[in-house]
């Protein structure tokens, strides 16, 4: 996707590689996530389910700044599955002995930190699906990229898709049409929530997929 804001865009690349910060994610989505989140501001806050250590984080919440809005960070900082002791993700940096337990909070609040993000990005350290029981402010945009199982990204595409505005984008990332190239969770869940009808299929920017509401 060519941006408006090249410049811009190339200084979080380049800080992002240069903090370290760890993460999933593609340039060309990050880009994406930046543009997009600029042009459904008038719409409404944006929230992402999945943060890990920030990096989408750090372009949805950069845009968010530019546009004097704010985007709602929500994950519980435990890792998905596959980020669990023995699985293919894990990474014991992130691991907390202590508790015996994945925690990424402290890494988020280091990228928050790093990127002047504070004000900007609101941390939501909870399961999604407790988060969606009582959310009531409509969305401009949601990102979605927590649990890769077909349930929990049917559950939450699902459930996050109810709380978007008339016109507002629903991403899903890690949309893999072939099984041969990811797990077939998100791409279920896409399919899905196009197959309910209120949304409709825009455009695909690599893995990531760009849902809009009627
Ligand atoms: N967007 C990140 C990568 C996310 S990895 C990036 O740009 O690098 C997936 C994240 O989803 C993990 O941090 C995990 O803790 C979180 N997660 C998984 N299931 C979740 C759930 N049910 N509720 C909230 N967060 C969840
Ligand atoms: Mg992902």
């Amino acid at each position: 996707m060519v941006t408006m804001n090249n410049n811009k865009i190339m200084a979080l690349h380049q800080a992002i590689e240069e903090h370290q910060i760890k993460g999933f994610l593609a340039r060309d989505e990050a880009e994406a996530l930046y543009d997009l989140a600029l042009a459904s501001a008038p719409l409404g806050p944006c929230l992402e389910i999945g943060s890990y250590c920030g990096k989408s984080t750090v372009y949805l919440g950069t845009a968010c700044r530019d546009r004097d809005t704010v985007l709602f960070a929500v994950d519980h900082h435990h890792g998905s599955e596959e980020h669990q002791p023995g699985e293919e993700y894990h990474d014991p940096e992130l691991f907390d002995t202590s508790v015996e337990a994945i925690n990424t909070f402290p890494s988020l609040r280091r990228t928050l930190a790093l990127f002047s993000l504070q004000e900007s990005v609101v941390p939501v350290v909870a399961p999604s699906q407790v988060v969606v029981k009582k959310w009531a402010t409509p969305l401009g945009l949601v990102f979605i990229d927590g649990g890769h199982s077909h349930e929990q990204a049917l559950t939450d595409c699902m459930s996050w898709a109810d709380k978007i505005a008339s016109g507002g984008l629903l991403l899903i990332h890690d949309i893999f049409p072939s099984p041969q190239d990811g797990g077939q969770g998100p791409y279920l869940a896409l399919q899905a929530v196009v197959a309910r009808g209120n949304f409709y299929w825009e455009q695909s920017i690599n893995s990531l997929g760009v849902l809009r509401r009627r």
